[in-house]
């Protein structure tokens, strides 16, 4: 993997890997940085820890649940009375527990024929080893007898959730690496817990390139036909948002070796402190795509500088060494905006998961029912636009048909964002494959939002 010579990037079969291959590169120097460099760590109330990475386990503050819980309201009882008794048999009600309150020790065991009211979540008194549900049973305010549903019988343990059956004080409730959701924030508060260690954000520059790119700023003035404007800095703002990293967008740098080195320079300056530089565009075969020669020229490494992958084909990803300031990894992400963003879910998002101490930084695919064929040249992994309907996993009346189906979308290439915002999915096309059945299992990358 180690040092391309430049002269043959781009030419050499060393440097097209693929896709797997790609991907296990990016996580191997990830896996090596973070060696040298952990992420740093901050504690944060529980709202803003959302989507972050937690740095330390949630750890259970006491046994949980703290008591032998009953899960319905109704009346705990001892279950052999009610498996002994006769039809007619009564249960004496003794008293009442609501939720909050404890049975107080003084009142002992509970006897032969005695029940108590209880709602959900309420402590069982001692003594009682079963729950009958309200609903099985019919209550005479008057005399406080309790007279079960006809037949009702209760194993020992019915309607009961064993005290520590759910973890023990101390066990590791949310392991560190784990991605903070909301399943998580509610693990934590419920241990009297108001902040979380987690790691800090990453800060990512972006640097999109080319000559003919304009800003989007609302205004009505029409631009040259010549020109486009710059979609793929906000759309890789947007995706790093949804990483968990802080995106720094950086004035569009100039087909230009000056404009590029002062806009690479810029982004790994102290000042913008980035951690990771996406550069967009730039990275294919054409004359004016100078991004692999000015990095090359400030000293970069380069671990890849293309993959056998469509789009995304020309994706670089390398390092510049440490000098003058920390050595930092960077992505050349070719700059057709369905490029930009299928690379990213690729390959950016799992490094920077990884970089954040996420222990699940693989891209995620999923399978689902191809609803029509699809025929490719095979000899790259492809990634189309398409549409997971998850609707049909409700089978319409009469079908059977009871699974995710995802459909390709017609779309016109990597430049098509109409296309790809019709889009929830990707199905992927492996490598070595050029035919794949309508009705056949094939694999997907979800869309990020
Ligand atoms: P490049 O990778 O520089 O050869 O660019 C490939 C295609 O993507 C060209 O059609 C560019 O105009 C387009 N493109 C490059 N950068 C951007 C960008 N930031 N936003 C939208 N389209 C871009
Ligand atoms: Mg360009």
């Amino acid at each position: 993997m180690g040092n391309l010579s430049p002269q043959n990037q781009k030419t050499s079969a060393v440097a097209q890997l693929s896709f797997p291959e790609a991907l296990t590169t990016v996580l191997s120097q990830a896996a090596l940085s973070l060696q040298t460099s952990p992420p740093q760590q901050e504690s944060l109330p529980l709202a803003d820890s959302l989507g972050r990475v937690l740095a330390a386990p949630i750890l259970a503050d006491r046994d949980q649940p703290p008591i032998d819980r009953t899960t319905p309201d109704g009346y705990p009882v001892r279950a052999e009375d009610l498996n002994a008794a006769a039809p007619e048999t009564q249960l004496r009600l003794i008293g009442q527990l609501r939720a909050g309150e404890a049975w107080p020790a003084y009142r002992g065991l509970l006897g032969a024929g005695e029940a108590v009211e209880i709602m959900t979540g309420a402590p069982l008194p001692a003594g009682a080893n079963a729950v009958l549900m309200v609903e099985h049973a019919e209550l005479d305010a008057f005399s406080s007898r309790l007279r079960p549903v006809v037949g009702r019988t209760l194993l020992p343990g019915a309607n009961i959730v064993p005290r520590a059956s759910e973890a023990r004080l101390g066990d590791v409730l949310v392991a560190p690496g784990t991605r903070v959701g909301v399943a998580q924030i509610a693990v934590a508060a419920s241990c009297g817990l108001s902040s979380l260690h987690v790691y800090r954000q990453p800060r990512v520059a972006i640097l999109a390139t080319g000559d003919e790119l304009v800003e989007p700023t609302d205004s009505n003035t029409p631009i040259a036909p010549h020109q486009i404007f710059n979609s793929n800095s906000h759309s890789t703002a947007a995706l790093l948002q949804l990483a968990g990293a802080i995106p720094l967008r950086l004035p569009t740098a100039r087909d230009q070796r000056e404009s590029l080195d002062s806009g690479i320079r810029t982004a790994l300056h102290s000042d913008t402190s980035a951690d990771l530089l996406l550069l967009s565009g730039g990275v294919s075969m054409g004359k004016f795509d100078l991004v692999e020669k000015v990095l090359s020229g400030l000293g970069a490494e380069f671990f890849f500088t293309g993959v056998r992958i469509r789009p995304g084909k020309p994706v670089v990803f390398g390092r510049i060494p440490a000098g003058t300031m920390p050595a930092r990894y960077f992505f050349g992400l070719p700059g057709n905006p369905l490029s930009t963003m299928v690379t990213f879910a690729l390959f950016v998002r799992p490094l920077l998961a990884a970089l954040a101490g996420e222990q699940q930084a693989q891209p995620s695919f999923v399978m689902a029912r191809l609803s029509q064929q699809i025929r490719h040249p095979a000899g790259l992994t492809r990634f189309l636009p398409a549409w997971l309907d998850r609707s049909s996993v409700i089978p319409a009346a009469g079908s059977t048909l009871a699974e995710p189906t995802v459909t390709p979308i017609p779309w016109q290439g990597s430049g098509d964002l109409a296309a790809n915002a019709r889009a929830n999915a990707y199905i992927v096309v492996p490598e070595e494959e050029s035919f794949l059945a309508a009705g056949s299992y094939v694999r997907i990358l979800l869309l990020q939002l």
